[in-house]
C-alpha cells in the first residue's frame, strides 16, 4: 500500500503506518490540546497509543490465523479505520475465511473481558472520581466499539468477510462478493451522510476507506473470476513481431520504434521460440556500444511459455513468478501464435466489467 511507512517487524510480519494515521492521531493531540492543554493532550496521545496497541493485536489475530491455514501475512498496514492484514493469498475454502475473518474482533473481545476483570468497578462508579476518566474503562469501551463496528456486514470490514463467507458457501464466490460489497458501499454512504449532517470530518473519512476499500475487494473477486474462466487465447496479443536469433541490435531498435511493442519473441533456427529481448536488455545491451552484438547473445532464455489452452489464472501466476514482462503463446502444434502481456490481462478485465455476460471467445 503507498503513502505507509514501516515501523517493525514481528515473526516475519512487517507492520505498516499509513501516513493517514499519524495525521488522525496529530488532528486528535490538537483538538484535546486546544481544549485542555498540553497535559490533556499528553494523556489523550498515551490513550491513543494503547488503543493503536489493541489494534495491533487484532491484526496479529487476522495473521495467526491464517498462519494456521498455511497462509503467511507479509505486512500490517495501520489505517484510521483500523488496521489491514495484507494475507499473501486469500483462502479458497469459505470457513477458513470465516475463522480468519473473526479470529481479529475475537482479540477484541479478550482484552475487553480481561479489563472487565482488573477495572476496579467500585471506584469508576464512585461519584467523586468522575473529574478523572478510568483509563481502563475507557480502553473497555474503545474494545467493545471496535468490535462493533467490524462486525459491521460491510468491506473491508470484517464483518464483510464474514458476510462474503456465508454467501459463498451457497452461491459462486464473484457473486457473494459483489453482494458484501454493495453491502459495503451502502455503509460507506450512511457513514458520509451522518458525517456531512452532525457534522464530522471522521465519519466523512471512515466513509472514504469503506468506499475505496469494498470496491477494491470487488475488482479483486471479479479478477479472479475472469481468470479463471478465460482461457489465454481469448486476450492474448495477436498481432506482434517476432526476431530472429541472428538479428543485430540495430534491426532490434528498428523493431522498438517502428511499433508499440516493448518485448520481442525471438525465434531460432529450428523456428521455435529461443527466448524474449525485452527493452530493458535490448537498451542495456546499446550501451555497450558494441555494434556486432546479435539479438541471441542479449535475450533472455529463462522465459517460460504457455499454450493457448491454458488458464488465465495460471499463466498469470507463470508471468510473475518469472518477472517476465511478456509470455510467448504456443498453439497445440508448438508453433508461436501469440505474446501475453500485463496490459492484455488489464484490457480482459476492463471489457469484461463493461460487457460481464460476454463469454470466452471459442
Ligand atoms: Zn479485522
Amino acid at each position: 500500500m503507498g503513502w505507509s511507512l514501516p515501523i517493525f517487524r514481528v515473526a516475519g510480519i512487517q507492520l505498516r503506518i499509513h501516513v493517514t494515521f499519524l495525521l488522525l492521531i496529530a488532528w486528535l493531540a490538537f483538538g484535546y490540546y486546544s481544549e485542555g492543554g498540553s497535559a490533556a493532550a499528553l494523556g489523550r496521545v498515551i490513550f491513543i497509543l494503547l488503543l493503536f496497541v489493541c489494534v495491533v493485536l487484532h491484526e496479529f489475530g487476522h495473521a495467526f490465523a491464517a498462519k494456521g491455514f498455511g497462509i503467511n501475512t507479509p505486512d500490517i498496514t495501520l489505517l484510521p479505520i483500523g488496521g489491514v492484514a495484507r494475507l499473501e493469498r486469500m483462502p479458497e475454502e469459505p470457513l477458513q475465511e470465516l475463522v480468519i475473518a473473526m479470529a481479529g474482533p475475537a482479540v477484541n473481545v479478550v482484552i475487553a473481558l480481561a479489563l472487565a476483570l482488573t477495572i476496579d468497578w467500585h471506584a469508576v462508579m464512585e461519584p467523586r472520581v468522575v473529574e478523572s476518566p478510568n483509563l481502563g474503562l475507557q480502553l473497555l469501551a474503545m474494545n467493545v466499539w471496535l468490535l462493533l463496528f467490524n462486525l459491521l456486514p460491510a468491506f473491508p470490514m470484517d464483518g464483510g468477510r464474514v458476510l462474503r463467507a456465508l454467501l459463498a458457501i451457497r452461491m459462486p464466490y464473484a457473486r457473494a462478493t459483489q453482494i458484501a460489497a454493495n453491502v459495503g458501499q451502502g455503509f460507506a454512504f450512511l457513514f458520509g451522510f451522518a458525517g456531512l449532517l452532525i457534522p464530522n470530518p471522521f465519519l466523512i473519512f471512515i466513509a472514504l476507506f469503506v468506499y475505496i476499500g469494498a470496491s477494491q475487494e470487488a475488482a479483486l473477486a471479479q479478477m479472479k473470476d475472469v481468470s479463471r474462466r478465460f482461457p489465454v487465447s481469448s486476450a492474448m496479443v495477436r498481432e506482434f513481431r517476432s526476431l530472429p536469433e541472428d538479428a543485430t541490435l540495430e534491426e532490434a531498435v528498428d523493431a522498438l520504434l517502428a511499433t508499440s511493442q516493448h518485448d520481442f519473441p525471438v525465434m531460432g533456427d529450428n523456428g521455435n521460440v529461443a527466448g524474449v529481448l525485452t527493452r530493458h536488455d535490448l537498451i542495456a545491451a546499446l550501451r555497450r556500444g558494441d555494434p556486432h552484438i546479435r539479438v541471441g547473445e542479449v535475450m533472455r532464455r529463462d522465459v517460460p511459455t504457455v499454450t493457448t489452452g491454458t488458464r488465465f489464472e495460471d499463466a498469470f501466476r507463470i508471468m510473475q513468478e518469472c518477472h517476465c514482462p511478456a509470455v510467448p503463446v504456443l498453439d497445440s502444434m508448438k508453433r508461436l501464435v501469440g505474446l501475453l502481456t500485463p496490459e492484455n490481462v488489464t484490457e480482459l478485465m476492463m471489457v469484461q466489467s463493461a460487457m460481464p455476460r460476454r463469454r470466452p471467445a471459442a
